[in-house]
């Protein structure tokens, strides 16, 4: 069953499509991320799923009940969805507890649902602090347990991390992530943070210009982007010209063969797509055969792995990520480069 089906959707701000016909489906018990740049239309998206503003057309269902529609417009306190705003939005005269109590019918609040929701998001301890005792990652644990709490048909998070710094971001989604799995809660989660939605969703809707322009699972949309805007904006890519030839892909890099039906055998100008991770860089001595040579720019560490920038003989520049034991590749040094793998490619615009 889908919680939440959208068809169709439109929304104009005057001479601005924000919805430009967005179809979507979320499971119910699913995590879906709507992930986009800036000004694609996504918090327009969530308003017009929580009721707060009108479709122009299209419809909206939750739990297959028709909320918007060309005749219907449910109220918002009237959908059964629950908002995760960007900073918490706490009652800051009321307690953890009462914040968390608020919405719930005395019956819900005596059966023990404000401690069971409280404890979900680690925040037992906190019960009877003020909303300015917490840090800004309690607070929206507490703004997520408040949405859990009534356990409404679906819960929509509005770039719930975006005030937080790196680390703690990274905790608190693998525990927002885990508390909504506990609850089987549904829930939408709006971001222009790709590592976030590939980290935490169990499918990505990519949305560009009002639309959804692919959706699938963190994998396939990584791995298989629709075309090259996906490419470049879900992950970091190297996008180079080709030419596709019996089912190999030559460009300045080297040859790599197209992963299957991606484009056809006869030679065709294509655009190709490498993740960083696929270009493999070794010493020239060492080099293997395909290589190429080039130079290194600059290295960026990130603990992890490293992002080496080469640069080959006709001035393209490409990033490398690489593991540990590749510390010879300080700048200046020459390098050969390989492709490592299959590649995708689009018939070249
Ligand atoms: P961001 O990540 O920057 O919040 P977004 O993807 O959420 O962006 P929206 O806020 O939905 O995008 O905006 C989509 C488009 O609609 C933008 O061009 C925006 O300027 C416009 N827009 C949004 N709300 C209004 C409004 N109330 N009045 C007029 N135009 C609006």
């Amino acid at each position: 069953m889908s919680a939440l089906s959208i068809q169709d959707a439109e929304k104009a701000w005057g001479s601005v499509r924000a919805l430009a016909g967005v179809s979507l489906t979320v499971p119910a018990g699913a995590l879906v991320a709507v992930l986009g740049p800036s000004g694609c239309g996504k918090t327009t998206l969530l308003r017009c799923i929580a009721g707060l503003d009108r479709l122009d057309g299209g419809r909206i269902r939750v739990d297959d009940r028709e909320v918007a529609g060309p005749r219907s417009h449910v109220p918002t306190h009237r959908r059964r969805i629950a908002l995760v705003p960007q900073e918490g939005a706490l009652f800051p005269h009321l307690s953890v507890a009462d914040n968390v109590g608020y919405g719930l019918d005395r019956a819900a609040r005596r059966g023990g649902r404000v401690a069971e929701v409280l404890a979900l998001v680690g925040l037992d301890a906190h019960h009877g602090r003020m909303p300015h005792q917490l840090s800004g990652g309690q607070q929206q644990r507490v703004a997520l347990a408040r949405a859990l709490a009534p356990r409404p048909s679906l819960i929509l998070l509005d770039e719930p991390f975006s005030a937080l710094d790196a680390g703690l971001r990274a905790e608190l989604r693998r525990d927002v992530r885990t508390a909504l799995r506990a609850d089987g809660a549904t829930a939408v989660l709006v971001t222009h943070d790709q590592a976030e939605a590939l980290s935490l969703a169990d499918e990505v809707a990519v949305m560009r210009d009002g639309r959804v322009v692919q959706m699938g699972t963190p994998t396939s949309v990584y791995r298989t982007p629709a075309d090259p805007w996906v490419a470049a904006f879900v992950g970091e890519a190297v996008l180079l010209p080709g030419t596709a030839r019996q089912g190999q892909a030559e460009t300045v890099a080297g040859t790599a063969p197209i992963l299957p039906d991606a484009v056809a055998d006869s030679p065709t100008p294509v655009t190709v797509l490498i993740r960083p991770e696929q270009l493999h860089l070794t010493v020239p001595r060492q080099a293997p055969p395909g290589s190429v040579t080039a130079t290194v720019l600059r290295r960026d560490f990130h603990g992890h792995d490293t992002l080496t920038v080469v640069r080959l003989a006709d001035g393209t520049e490409l990033a490398a990520r690489t593991l540990d034991g590749d510390d010879q590749h300080s700048p200046g040094a020459e390098v050969a480069v390989r492709i490592r793998d299959a590649v995708l490619a689009w018939p070249a615009a």
